[in-house]
Order: C-alpha cells, then sequence, then structure tokens
C-alpha cells in the first residue's frame, strides 16, 4: 500500500505538483501516491481532515488557501509563522497538524544554486505584499543581502509586512512610487500583476548593471515581467518554474526524509511546457 500524498487548491486541475512528486517517486524509489484534489471554498477544513482521517499522510495546499491552512496548524515552523501561510502540510500519529512555508527555501535554492545569483551584500526589491511575498522574504534575510525593499501598489501592506521581518535583517517597506532613483542587483516580482499579463507601476533606472528580474510567477512564454526586465537592461531574467519544483522538493524531504534531484525535473517540466502550452500554477 503506497502513502498517500495530494495537493489541494481551487482551482487545482492545473497544478503541476503531481507530475513533480510522481518524478521525485520514481527516482527516489518511495512508494507513494500524490493526487491533485479540488477544494470548493469554505470546504477546506473538512477537505484536510477527511483526508487525514483516512490515512493520508500530506499535503501541499495551493491558492487560495495557504493561510487556512496555516490556521489549522498545530505546529508550525518558524518561517510558516512569519509568513502567516503554509504550503506543506503533514500530521503525526495523534493526528496532529503541522506546517511549513517551503516557497522561500525553493525561491533561494533556485536562484542561488540552478541559477547562481549571489545575494549577499545585494540591493534586493521584492515587488507585492500578498502571501507569496511573507513566504520568501524569511530565506532571502537569512542570506545576508545589504537591503531588501518591499514595495506594493498599497504601500501600507507592504509597511505591515516589513515590521513582522524588521528582527529578521535590513528590510523596509513602501510603495511603488517611493522607488524613484533607487537601484537594486535583482529585482522579484511576487505580485499576481502577471496573471493578467500586467507589470507593476515600475520606475525606468531601477537595475543595476548585472541586475537579475525573478517571476514568480512562469509559463511557457517569458512572462510580461521578464519582458520588462529585458527592455529596462537586466543581465538575467527567469520565471518561477525553478521555485516551484525546488519548493516541492522541500515538502518531499520533510514528509519522506530525501531530496530527490531538481534539475532533471526542471527540464522535464520546460520541455513539456513547450510541447504542450497550458497552465501556469500558483
Ligand atoms: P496575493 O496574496 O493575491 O498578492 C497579490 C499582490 O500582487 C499584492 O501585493 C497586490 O497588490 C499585487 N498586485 C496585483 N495586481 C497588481 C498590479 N496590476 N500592479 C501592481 N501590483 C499588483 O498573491 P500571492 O499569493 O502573493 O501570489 C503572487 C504571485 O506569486 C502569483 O503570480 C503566484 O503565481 C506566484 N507564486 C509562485 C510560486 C512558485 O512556486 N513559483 C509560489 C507562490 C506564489 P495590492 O496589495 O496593492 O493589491
Amino acid at each position: 500500500m503506497k502513502d498517500r500524498y495530494a495537493v489541494m487548491g481551487d482551482p487545482v486541475s492545473h497544478s503541476k505538483s503531481p507530475a513533480i512528486h510522481r518524478a521525485f517517486a520514481s527516482q527516489t524509489g518511495e512508494a507513494i501516491s500524490y493526487e491533485a484534489i479540488h477544494v470548493p471554498a469554505g470546504h477546506f477544513q473538512e477537505a484536510v481532515e477527511a483526508f487525514r482521517n483516512e490515512g493520508g499522510r500530506g499535503l501541499n495546499v495551493t491558492l487560495p488557501f495557504k493561510e487556512e491552512a496555516f490556521a489549522l496548524t498545530h505546529e508550525v515552523t518558524d518561517r510558516g509563522r512569519r509568513a502567516g501561510a503554509v504550503n506543506t502540510l503533514w500530521f503525526d500519529a495523534g493526528g496532529g497538524i503541522h506546517g511549513d512555508n517551503t516557497d522561500g527555501l525553493g525561491l533561494v535554492r533556485d536562484l542561488v544554486a540552478n541559477l547562481g545569483c549571489e545575494l549577499e551584500d545585494r540591493q534586493l526589491l521584492v515587488v507585492g505584499a500578498g502571501g507569496a511575498s511573507r513566504g520568501i522574504l524569511g530565506p532571502l534575510l537569512e542570506r545576508n543581502p545589504a537591503r531588501v525593499v518591499i514595495a506594493n501598489r498599497t504601500a501600507g501592506r507592504a509597511e505591515a509586512v516589513a515590521r513582522v521581518f524588521a528582527d529578521a535583517g535590513p528590510v523596509e517597506g513602501c510603495g511603488l512610487d517611493a522607488l524613484d532613483g533607487r537601484r537594486f542587483h535583482l529585482v522579484i516580482n511576487a505580485t499576481s500583476a502577471s496573471i493578467g499579463g500586467k507589470v507593476p507601476a515600475l520606475p525606468a533606472g531601477l537595475l543595476e548593471e548585472g541586475a537579475w528580474c525573478y517571476d514568480l510567477m512562469y509559463g511557457d512564454q517569458p512572462t510580461a515581467f521578464m519582458q520588462w526586465g529585458e527592455h529596462n537592461g537586466a543581465a538575467h531574467v527567469a520565471d518561477g518554474l525553478g521555485m516551484l519544483v525546488e519548493q516541492a522538493s522541500e515538502s518531499f524531504r520533510i514528509w519522506r526524509g530525501l531530496r530527490p534531484d531538481t534539475l532533471g525535473v526542471i527540464r522535464m517540466l520546460r520541455t513539456e511546457a513547450r510541447e504542450s502550452p497550458a497552465s501556469n500554477e500558483v
């Protein structure tokens, strides 16, 4: 009998998580099953409890349930607590629910290990102050950047997020209109603007020489933000597919105690996306 895992979301049929975890399972020889479960709004808690009571071992959680998942946990990691949102759940023998947010670790691994982007002593800009932004700030600050600026369309949300991370490193929050005249080595788009093919209203002249632009969103074509980066002099642009696979590998490690190889899986998904352009997961 295989140990059962799943991703829950609404919508979820587009999710790449089943393909990623099945690839990890076949690579490591772990006997697991992994499915996508659609959960309508208002039914998340009962869906998690039913899954656990039927013997399920762990879950990934995607939009719009990451905050609800956090609220269900009995124990949560520090990075999950600061994010106020978790994407990974697992259950102990007594039925207790544990949670973690692996998004930020996934991003940092993709940036540093896969892409070779330096973070230490660099000026970083995170655009957006929603759940994804909160999930990535802790792991970014652990890399000792010179400063992390969080800029958001609604300035007050960025300021509030910066306060949550104030003791974790040099971080400040502001509105997009306060970015004029500032320059960064890495700009991360953690807004949902790309979903609608839009780019946040960023000033020109934002990028240092050799700068990176990284979009948490991904697709079969360069995102609108990646195109913005190219037009504004970025030396490197990347989408968030590597982050997606890396956050999944950290979930797999939490559940199974093994960290699978990710590069082959990223390559597999890129090939699939080219051959059948389709979906994006958040
Ligand atoms: P969210 O909580 O809904 O936050 C959305 C953010 O986007 C807010 O800061 C919002 O600003 C801003 N925004 C939306 N439209 C905008 C526009 N036209 N111009 C400027 N700002 C705009 O969303 P989220 O959960 O943080 O997700 C954000 C992105 O991260 C999504 O694209 C998702 O796909 C991606 N993501 C990727 C991964 C991965 O593994 N690759 C993992 C997690 C998330 P206001 O506060 O002013 O409304």
